[in-house]
């Protein structure tokens, strides 16, 4: 992720605490490498819109493409030249997604240097919380960074490891990063993927003939009919050769803590998350949202697309029918990545229109995934009720978003957050409903399966809605994050 923009580079909306969350894929043992990555890639795009990138590996040479938009846009039929030029049977791709404005190429992973064990290669879904602090010593040490990524530091870190293997410098440099981080890495005869000790991020093994692939999602896999194997435990570093898959379990041990906003809006539905279909969890989530939250109504409509399943378990545990009363335009980004609120609000109404034949002279539940700023549900309920609906309510199949993520979610500063300054009530009048209810923290584990969220052990990082952070913010601790990185302004 970024770390923060440089001074020139972006809006001042934009200038600290956006995350962003990304999509890792890489695959070892395939003439078609490059080809299968391309195509993980765009099942993953969801993940990241703003750039993509891929290099390879022949075996002498690296190979790579990186750049700015959709996956189809930088490796599509008519970019076939690229695709074809990616040579090798080993690759990795990293989809970025970032709203801090800074598009520059510079930043679009995954990154490469040469180091002294050869060529290395390294894309990063998540985000260090001790980054910035290690930077400023690298600096002052005389490393030259050209990007203003945290995933270059930990190329500093290795670059400047006194171990002396490739995997040993990598650990070296692991331990002593914070944060969170799913990492799929590329040398000259192996692919390397390794998940934080907390497994806040999710990194899968998935396995077509002789190859091997590491990626962010199983969806990734089932584009190429590739076979799921398992998640990459936290804390694990597997390694692919030529000999195979070899594990390591390199960190102290730590506590489990899977985002569970993955569940909640990130992770495609069709995927298997940590041993749960992210489809079934989001219908749990609905159901429980209406034994929590009943109220008469005529119809249950859904925020396309990311309210969808959850309003499905929503409908049939309230037994009160589905219909289809918004609908989505899906020529249109996710309106969250549009830099500006003013923009922002010109993407909601680009992107949702109201259905009068399901929606007219009805007393309605829209359910949607979260509140984030409220833009979105002003919007839609405001086009709702224009389209004769005689009641609205709005469920949402997650705690209120009180606070920042700082593991690679993009969330906005706090102050941005609606809930973080107003009640459940005060954000029901200004969204304009008549009753608002967002499912309980201890609903939502019951959803996943849980007796209840355990307040000592959390069994999810669940800091968006809790404030509990479970890995340090040392970056954030001593206020000084908004220190430039890079005088170089941002060119797109
Ligand atoms: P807002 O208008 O800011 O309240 O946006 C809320 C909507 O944005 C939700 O309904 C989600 O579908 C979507 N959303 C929530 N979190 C994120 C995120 N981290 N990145 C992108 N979109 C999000």
């Amino acid at each position: 992720m970024t770390l923060t923009t440089s001074p020139f580079a972006s809006a001042s909306e934009d200038d600290d605490h956006f995350q962003e969350e990304c999509a890792v894929y890489g695959i070892f043992g395939s003439i078609d490498a490059a080809a299968h990555t391309a195509l993980g890639l765009h099942a993953l795009q969801h993940r990241g819109q703003e750039a993509t990138g891929i290099v390879s590996a022949d075996g002498k040479k690296f190979h790579q493409h990186r750049g700015l938009g959709h996956v189809g846009k930088n490796f599509g039929e008519e970019n076939k030249s690229i695709l074809d030029g990616l040579r090798g049977y080993a690759a990795i791709g990293h989809n970025r997604y970032a709203t801090t404005g800074e598009t520059a190429l510079r930043n679009v992973q995954p990154l490469y240097a040469d180091l002294e064990f050869g060529g290395f290669a390294i894309c990063h879904n998540g985000n260090l919380t001790n980054a910035l602090q290690l930077r400023r010593e690298l600096v002052h040490n005389g490393s030259i960074f050209q990007s203003t990524t945290d995933t270059e530091t930990i190329l500093q870190l290795i670059a400047r490891s006194r171990h002396r293997t490739v995997t040993d410098k990598l650990i070296d440099a692991m331990k002593q990063v914070d944060g969170a981080f799913a990492l799929v890495c590329l040398t000259e005869e192996s692919v390397i993927g390794m998940r934080d000790p907390y497994g806040v991020r999710p990194l899968v093994i998935g396995r077509i003939g002789d190859a091997y692939i590491l990626t962010s999602e199983t969806v990734a896999l089932d584009i190429i009919g590739a076979e799921f194997i398992r998640d990459v435990e936290p804390g694990e570093m597997v390694v692919i050769d030529t000999k195979g898959l070899h594990s390591f379990f390199p960190f102290h041990k730590a506590p489990k803590r899977f985002c569970i906003f993955e569940y909640i809006y990130f992770a495609r539905p069709d995927s298997t998350v940590e041993g749960h279909s992210v489809y079934a969890a989001r219908k749990a989530i609905g159901a429980e949202l209406a034994k929590e939250s009943p109220v008469e109504a005529d119809v249950i409509i859904p925020v396309p697309d990311s309210g969808v399943p959850s309003a499905i378990g929503y409908a049939a545990a309230a037994k009160t029918p589905f219909e289809l009363g918004i609908i989505r335009n899906h020529y249109v980004g996710r309106t969250f990545i549009q830099p500006t609120d003013h923009v922002r609000h010109l993407g909601v109404k680009l992107k949702h229109n109201a259905n009068p034949s399901a929606i007219a002279g009805k007393r309605v539940v829209l359910v949607d995934d979260s509140i984030v700023r409220g833009t979105t549900s002003t919007k839609i309920v405001e086009m709702v009720r224009q389209a004769g609906a005689k009641e609205v309510h709005m469920r949402i199949a997650s705690p209120p978003t009180t606070h920042s993520c700082f593991y690679g979610v993009d969330t906005p500063e706090r102050d941005k957050l609606l809930a973080s300054r107003m009640t459940v009530e005060e954000m029901g009048k200004l969204i304009g409903v008549d009753s608002l209810a967002f499912i309980s923290i201890d609903g939502l584990y019951r959803a996943m399966g849980e007796a209840g969220r355990s307040e000592d052990a959390p069994q999810y990082c669940d800091a968006c809605f809790t404030g509990q952070y479970p890995i340090e913010l040392s970056d954030w601790e001593d206020g000084t994050t908004n220190n430039q990185l890079s005088l170089l302004a941002a060119a797109s």
